[in-house]
């Protein structure tokens, strides 16, 4: 019987075989053509005797050499120790006839090896033996674990889970379905030199072995390309083979899996090519075993599936980034943009309403920028607001956000800690919007207006800070420009003196209704010169306010406030028709072409009656239309443009003159002009004030006469002081001139006494 065998070796015989058994093992030694073709192997298993034989393809199979077993663990010697309990009992208790049984094999060279099990039914020719056949379903496994890593893989592209979930979710997929005790992915990431590098991010072990120290030790040290084994396969871009890690000089950063006794592994790229067709290498993975494993055929074709998973993970997570990143950031600075530095402020509001403190919001407007790109071009301003935005960060103290609300629209968080320093840290920011601006040789200047509010005292969300900042900051505009209001001082009084002045206003309000009605408002003429024909061309009709006590209320102080109410349109209804009765009276005297010019309020450009009203009223003094002209400014203008355009065209038809008044203050671009119906504009004082010294409002000057020029629009120039800047003007091409080196705004009397040549 033994010769029969031949070859096979046989286990030392103990107990004498059956003879059923010896039968089977007769058989077992040559297999079935049967068996060969469909790579199975077959067993005979002894109940009372516990031996079992095996076909040379089951022993092949189970990895042992012998195909005679006296007892099942010496048969079972490869099988995963859980896998192997989970046997023996099932083939020494009571199994059903047909049952299958699926466990894992692991050995050096083929590395886990799924088996599958199945026992066929009781046949008479072998009675009192249980018999069956032995699969490798390995493939299979594969192939199911694919599509639970493609499962994994859509979970996180659809899903919520980060990326950290997912990625520890699939080592631990590849460990269990190939047997790997330690597994890890190493991301490349900047180290603090800037350099690239690769951190231990995310790894998993068989929670039986003791594996924590050296999961504290991989994920403390990074490695450069080239550094270790991890590095040298993210340098070479080719996997690799560990088969003695304690001996390798690959490990000598991590010592640690001495102690955990990890012997081999198996260590791969992560990579990917994207759409521009760069190869991407986020990364690397490795997987250990504590047992000596030797390269595994499977593993590199394996490998490739895993890492194109992952890749995609990688990329997704990358794609997010760059969402993120584009949804957060303003392109043009690299600051925080409108929506992003929104939500900054309010998670602000929350932390600072929790700890009880305060902080300020700036809203800092550049002056005078839209000219400047008119002037010079897009590139030119988009160079302002990029180094702006760079000084703006340079002076951010720490904790502070910086951002760009849109356009010339800057805000900065000033957090608690730099608010005792708040004024300095203002000025700086004034001074940084003042120093020049380089492009192309030529050198830019502008100026900020900036508002600040506070939070609490000025509101506890983030709109109304803004909102309170920019109102502060359109009163430095008004004044003027390149200057800094607090919309309320941050201490506890602010709230009661913001109180008070609200008390104050209506006070004001009521004052000057009265005022209205009690003739305490009168009409001051500022001349307007043409400077070529040498003769006084229109008066400019300035309101003033003498109180009863005889103290006089500046325009800047009263007009808001009557703005603010429908007095503004009484108001304006009272200066047209005094405007015109004194030109009435100016015209039969010596002023026989003169024009006036009248401001109008934004609100008075709402009303439906404005042009009967405005006709009447001409009418009833005998002037035409064209002797009266209406200054709005660009800010009304652009505040309510689909109400106020259709009134100016319907004026500009009945011959009314429209003047749009400061411009330059940086609401609407000379580009827009051309589809205004406006007969002429009125260049800001603030870019009178510098032309001596700045070279850049001489080209705004020049820029905006000549096109005033090519559309047919008259262009005057408002605060002009001295000779320098009327000589300048002159040469601009500029014709019409105002200002208090040619006269100050006068009473009629005093007007009446002049002579149209020469006030
Ligand atoms: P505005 O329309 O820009 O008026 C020009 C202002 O510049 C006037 O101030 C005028 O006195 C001042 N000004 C003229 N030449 C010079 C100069 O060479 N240097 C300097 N530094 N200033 C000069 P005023 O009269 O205080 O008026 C201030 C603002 O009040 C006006 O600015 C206008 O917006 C508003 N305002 C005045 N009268 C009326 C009115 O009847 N209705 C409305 N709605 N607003 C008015
Ligand atoms: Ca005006
Ligand atoms: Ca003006």
């Amino acid at each position: 019987m033994h010769q029969t065998l031949g070859r096979v070796p046989l286990a030392t015989h103990v107990v004498a075989l059956s003879h059923p058994l010896s039968q089977a093992l007769t058989q077992s030694a040559a297999p079935t053509a049967l068996e060969e073709a469909a790579a199975f192997g077959r067993w005979w298993f002894d109940p009372e005797t516990n031996q079992i034989v095996l076909s040379s393809q089951a022993a092949r199979y189970l990895n042992v050499e012998s195909l005679h077993h006296q007892g099942l663990d010496s048969c079972l010697i490869h099988v995963v120790s859980d896998d192997m309990l989970r046997l023996i009992g099932q083939l020494s208790g009571q199994v059903a006839p047909t049952a299958k049984s699926d466990f894992r094999v692991i050995s050096p060279v083929d590395g886990l090896r799924w088996l599958r099990m199945t026992q066929l039914p009781p046949d008479a020719a072998s009675s009192g033996l249980v018999s069956g056949i032995l699969a490798d379903i390995t493939p299979l496994q594969h192939a199911a674990m694919r599509e639970r890593l493609g499962f994994e893989l859509t979970e996180f592209l659809v899903g919520s889970h980060p990326l950290g979930d997912a990625i520890t979710n699939v080592i631990q997929l590849i460990c269990k379905n190939l047997g790997w005790d330690w597994g890890a992915y190493w991301a490349a990431e900047k180290s603090a030199q800037g350099t690239a590098q690769l951190g231990c991010k995310y790894f998993w072990h068989q929670p039986e072995l003791d594996l924590a120290s050296f999961g504290q030790e991989s994920s403390t040290i990074s490695l450069a390309p080239g550094e270790g084994l991890v590095g040298s396969v993210w340098q070479s871009g080719q996997p690799d083979w560990v088969e003695d890690m304690v001996n390798d000089l690959r490990f000598s950063q991590r010592t640690n899996d001495r102690e955990c006794k990890l012997w081999s592994g198996y260590v791969f790229p992560v990579t990917y090519v994207s759409a521009d067709g760069h190869t991407h290498s986020p990364g690397v993975l490795e997987f250990y075993s504590c047992l000596s494993r030797q390269p595994e055929a499977q593993l590199p074709k394996l490998s490739a599936t895993i890492g194109a998973f992952i890749a995609q993970m990688a990329q997704r997570i990358e794609h997010q980034a760059t969402i993120l990143h584009l949804a957060q950031v303003d392109e043009m600075t690299g600051l925080a943009n409108r929506s992003h530095f929104h939500e900054l402020v309010t998670l602000e509001c929350a932390a600072a309403s929790k700890d009880n403190t305060a902080f300020g919001l700036a809203f800092i407007d550049l002056d005078r920028f839209k000219p400047i790109n008119d002037a010079f071009g897009h590139e030119a301003g988009n160079q302002v607001l990029r180094e702006f935005g760079r000084r703006l960060r340079a002076l951010a103290p720490e904790g502070s956000k910086v951002g760009r609300l849109g356009g010339d629209e800057f805000a900065m968080l000033i957090p608690t800690a730099a608010l005792p320093d708040a004024a300095t840290l203002l000025e700086h920011i004034l001074q940084s919007a003042r120093a020049p601006f380089v492009y192309e040789g030529i050198e830019l200047t502008v100026s900020a207006s900036v508002g600040v509010s506070t939070f609490p005292q000025c509101g506890d969300t983030c709109p109304a800070l803004l909102q309170s900042a920019d109102a502060a900051m359109y009163r430095i505009k008004n004044n003027g420009r390149n200057g800094c209001h607090f919309s309320s001082i941050s201490n506890t009084h602010a709230l009661a003196e913001q109180q008070s002045s609200i008390a104050q206003r209506l006070a004001l309000e009521t004052e000057l209704h009265h005022a209205l009605h009690g003739n305490e408002l009168f009409l001051v003429y500022q001349p307007i010169f043409d400077i070529f024909q040498q003769r006084l061309e229109a008066v400019e009709a300035l309101v003033r306010w003498r109180r009863a006590d005889g103290t006089l209320v500046p325009p800047d102080v009263f007009i808001p406030i009557a703005e603010q109410s429908h007095l503004i349109v009484q108001i304006g209804k009272w200066v047209a028709e005094q405007a015109c009765r004194d030109l009435a009276i100016l015209r039969a005297a010596r002023f026989k072409e003169l024009k006036v010019h009248v401001n109008m309020a934004a609100s008075e450009f709402a009303s439906k009656n404005l042009a009967d009203e405005l006709c009447a009223l001409v009418g009833a003094f005998g002037l035409q239309a064209n002797s009266l002209s209406l200054e709005l400014t660009e800010g009304m203008l652009m505040k309510r443009p689909d109400q106020v355009i259709p009134v100016m065209h319907t004026l500009r038809h009945l011959g009314f003159g429209i003047s749009l008044d400061d411009f330059g203050m940086g609401h609407s671009s000379l580009a827009l002009l051309k589809n205004l119906p406006i007969s002429s504009l009125k260049i800001d004082r603030s870019f009178v004030r510098d032309l001596a010294q700045q070279r850049n409002d001489r080209a705004i000057v020049k820029t905006i006469a000549d096109l005033g020029a090519q559309m047919g629009l008259e262009v005057i120039a408002e605060g002009v002081e001295t000779d320098p800047q009327l000589d300048i003007l002159r040469q601009a091409g500029c014709s019409l001139i105002q200002g208090y080196l040619l006269g100050r705004p006068m009473t009629l009397a005093e007007l009446l006494a002049k002579h149209p040549e020469g006030v």
